[in-house]
C-alpha cells in the first residue's frame, strides 16, 4: 500500500491533481465569493477557498441524489467519479472496453485510471473558474484517500446510511433518463425497522411524461451485481470511513425514508436548515457567502458535539 501511495505521489496524475486543486484554491470566481474556512486549521492553506466536502456512502444510498442537492445550494461543482467513468465509456476509446468489463462486474477501476478522470474533470472545472466541489464516490479505497490527503484539505466527509435490503430494492428499482440524464426510481419500499430502527418507506420517484419513454437501467444495477458491488464497498471502502472518522470529519447520516423526509433532515443535520432558496433573495451572491461560512461553521460545532458524545 505505502509503495503505492508513493507511486501514486511521484505519478504525473498526482502532480495534476495537485495543482487543480491549490489553483482552484486561489482563485475567486466572479460568481461566487470563496469561503473563509476559519472554523477548520489544518496544515494547507484553507482560507480564501470553497467547500471541499465529500460524499461516501453504500452504492444506491443516494449520495448523488443528495450531493448535487446540495452542490445547487451552496454553488460548489458537484463531483461523481461515477458519473466520469460512465462518461467514458460512452466514448470509444481503448479505455472504454477496459472500463466496460470491471464496471460490469461491479468491480472498482485501478485508482490510478480513477485519479486521472478527476484530474482532468478538475482541471476542466479550474479552466471554467470553478471553486470548491463536493466530491461523490470518491475516495473509495484508503490509498485514494490517502492522496487526496496529501493534496489538499477536506473540510467535511457525510457518510449517508441504509440497510442492505434497502439499498439493494433502490438499486434494483433506479431508472435514468436517457436524454435529460436525471435519475428515478420505480420502487416503492417499505422495509420493517430491525432491533428497534424505525420502519424505511419511500415511495416511488417517478419521472415527468417526457421522460417517461426514455428511461435505461444502469447495466450494473442487476441483483448479482449490486450484491457484489456492496461487498466490494464493505471491503474497500468502508475502511475509507475509518480513515475519516480517525480524522474527526466524518458525519454520519442514517437517511429515514426518501427524500421529502431526508432532505430537511440532512440540511438540518448540517446546519443549513435556514436556508430558502425559493425566497428570491436580493444579493444571492452575499448570502450564499454568509451561508457557506455558517453552514461549515456549524457543521464542526455539530461534529464536535457528537465527537464529544461519542467520544471519538
Ligand atoms: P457509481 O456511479 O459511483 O456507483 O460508480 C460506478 C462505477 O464506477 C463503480 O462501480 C466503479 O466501477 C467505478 N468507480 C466510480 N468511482 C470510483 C472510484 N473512486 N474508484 C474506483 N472505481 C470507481
Amino acid at each position: 500500500m505505502a509503495a503505492l501511495t508513493r507511486l501514486f505521489r511521484s505519478s504525473s496524475h498526482v502532480s495534476l491533481i495537485r495543482r487543480s486543486l491549490f489553483t482552484a484554491s486561489a482563485s475567486t470566481p466572479l460568481e461566487s465569493a470563496p469561503i473563509r474556512s476559519q472554523a477548520y486549521s489544518s496544515s494547507h492553506d484553507t482560507k480564501d477557498r470553497n467547500i471541499q466536502w465529500v460524499f461516501l456512502g453504500c452504492p444506491g444510498v443516494g449520495k448523488g441524489t443528495y450531493a448535487s442537492r446540495l452542490s445547487t445550494l451552496l454553488g460548489v461543482p458537484h463531483i461523481a467519479t461515477g458519473d466520469l467513468v460512465r462518461e467514458e465509456l460512452s466514448s470509444s476509446t481503448p479505455l472504454s472496453k477496459h472500463l466496460k468489463e470491471i464496471v460490469n462486474q461491479g468491480k472498482l477501476v485501478s485508482d490510478e485510471i480513477i485519479i486521472s478522470l478527476l484530474s482532468k474533470r478538475l482541471e476542466a472545472g479550474e479552466a471554467n473558474g470553478e471553486s470548491g466541489f463536493i466530491l461523490d464516490g470518491f475516495p473509495r479505497t484508503v490509498t485514494q484517500a490517502e492522496i487526496l490527503d496529501d493534496v489538499t484539505d477536506i473540510d467535511l466527509v457525510v457518510n449517508l446510511k441504509l440497510p442492505e435490503n434497502v439499498l439493494l430494492e433502490k438499486c434494483l428499482g433506479r431508472r435514468i433518463c436517457d436524454q435529460c440524464g436525471k435519475n428515478f426510481n420505480v420502487a416503492s419500499i417499505n422495509v420493517k425497522g430491525e432491533n428497534g430502527n424505525p420502519d424505511i418507506k419511500m415511495a416511488p420517484l417517478l419521472p415527468p411524461s417526457h421522460c417517461a419513454s426514455k428511461l435505461i437501467t444502469r447495466s450494473d444495477d442487476t441483483e448479482v451485481i449490486v450484491k457484489e458491488r456492496l461487498r466490494i464497498y464493505n471491503d474497500k471502502s468502508q475502511p475509507v470511513e475509518e480513515f475519516y472518522r480517525a480524522r474527526g470529519k466524518l458525519i454520519e447520516f442514517d437517511l429515514p425514508g426518501g427524500i421529502p423526509e431526508s432532505w430537511p433532515r440532512l440540511l438540518e443535520a448540517l446546519n443549513l436548515d435556514d436556508y430558502d432558496d425559493r425566497r428570491g433573495l436580493k444579493d444571492r451572491r452575499i448570502t450564499l457567502y454568509v451561508l457557506r461560512v455558517q453552514a461549515i461553521d456549524r457543521a464542526f460545532r455539530n461534529l464536535e458535539r457528537r465527537r464529544f458524545h461519542f467520544r471519538l
